[in-house]
């Protein structure tokens, strides 16, 4: 792998930061709607959630064009990443994905006992799809792609995703985790979704964390072949981890589609300011299709952590391919104020 991060470890007091921008949440949710169908839920809290779960099911095949065998849910999409790797890798294989890119299906394979084909992302940060069907052999038992990928913020070419994906899952099931997608204008239709409708074996992850705020209220699905998701269901149980209030709260979140538009707008104006201050201050980024930015800096990454903490600023902090980065999410527009501000003292 040629990236690594620094300092992870350390997360900053959160109440101690004027403004928190390291861990890529939406700082406007929960919806309202979302907050008032959870406060009203938490009454119910002394019985399983199953039917209810059901109903959200329902609601979810619907918008993905989908039947409900073919949903699974979980306790945010991290679960469904960890569980499909324990599933997946439990007589070990290897898992092809790029480097850099988000790794937490990728350390529980490792851990399960599985190898990591790491394949670099193309000099315009997108998938090398070629590269990544190349490396697969006879013993890979999964394919991941997350698009728009996380650290990079970058997307890959739909077409050629959609070519990639429907051959390649022919021989060995591709992951395509969409936490992102909700950001874009266009994302149902950058989606990899239909594909499952195609009968297709491709797994795609999604989260009620990012578009919808509510990233600590733990909600996110895989959609998949029934198949594919039976292997998985048969020892895991992803729908147990959710909370009853949470089952509630993501069905109103679904119909606030208002709340939705304003987090992409709102987001994609501070996409743009932070653009334009790296702009003048003469610093590269790479074009985001995410809540967060990635810039190169001029500046050995712990002591950047450090210089930003002091100023009261949360980042994220990488080295790639030998260079310093900084990974900001996008918080509000006053937060993105100080983050500008701090970065121009720091980077003097
Ligand atoms: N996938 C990607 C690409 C992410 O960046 C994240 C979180 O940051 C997740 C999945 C997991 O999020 P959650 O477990 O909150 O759904």
């Amino acid at each position: 792998p040629f990236f690594k991060e620094f300092n992870s470890k350390v997360f900053p007091d959160s109440a101690k930061l004027l403004a928190k921008l390291n861990a890529n949440e939406n700082p406007y949710g929960p919806s309202p709607m979302a907050v008032e169908a959870f406060k009203n839920a938490t009454q119910l809290g002394n019985r399983y959630a199953w039917r209810e779960l059901f109903d959200l099911m329902d609601k979810i095949a619907v918008k993905e064009g989908v039947k409900i065998e073919n949903v699974m849910m979980g306790p945010g999409s991290s679960d469904l990443l960890e569980k499909t790797a324990m599933v997946m890798f439990a007589e070990g294989g290897n898992v092809v994905s790029a480097d850099p890119s988000y790794m937490s299906l990728i350390k529980v394979a490792q851990a399960t006992g599985a190898s990591w084909k790491p394949v670099p992302l193309k000099d315009d940060w997108s998938h090398d799809l070629k590269g990544m069907e190349a490396a697969i052999d006879k013993d890979t038992k999964l394919v991941y792609i997350c698009n728009p990928n996380n650290p990079t913020g970058s997307m890959t070419d739909h077409a050629e995703l959609v070519d990639f994906c429907s051959r390649v899952s022919e021989k060995v099931p591709v992951f395509v985790d969409e936490a992102y997608m909700g950001f874009l204008e266009d994302g149902d239709k950058k989606s990899m979704v239909n594909l499952v409708a195609e009968g297709k074996d491709v797994i795609i992850a999604r989260t009620f964390s990012k578009i919808h705020g509510m990233a600590g209220l733990r909600v996110g699905y895989i959609v998949a072949q029934e198949a594919t998701l039976d292997k998985i269901q048969d020892i895991t149980r992803g729908g147990m981890g959710i909370t009853y209030p949470s089952v509630y709260a993501a069905s109103a979140s679904m119909d606030d589609v208002e709340f939705q538009n304003k987090s992409r707008k709102l987001n994609a104006e501070c996409r743009e300011f932070v653009y334009s201050t790296l702009e003048k201050m003469g610093y590269e980024y790479v074009p985001s299709s995410t809540s967060f930015i990635l810039f190169p800096i001029e500046m050995e990454g712990e002591k950047f952590l450090e210089k930003m903490t002091a100023q009261g600023v949360g980042v994220r902090a990488f080295d790639i391919m030998d260079k310093n980065w900084c990974r900001v999410s996008m918080g509000t527009m006053e937060e993105m104020k100080i983050f500008s501000t701090a970065l121009q003292k720091v980077l003097v």
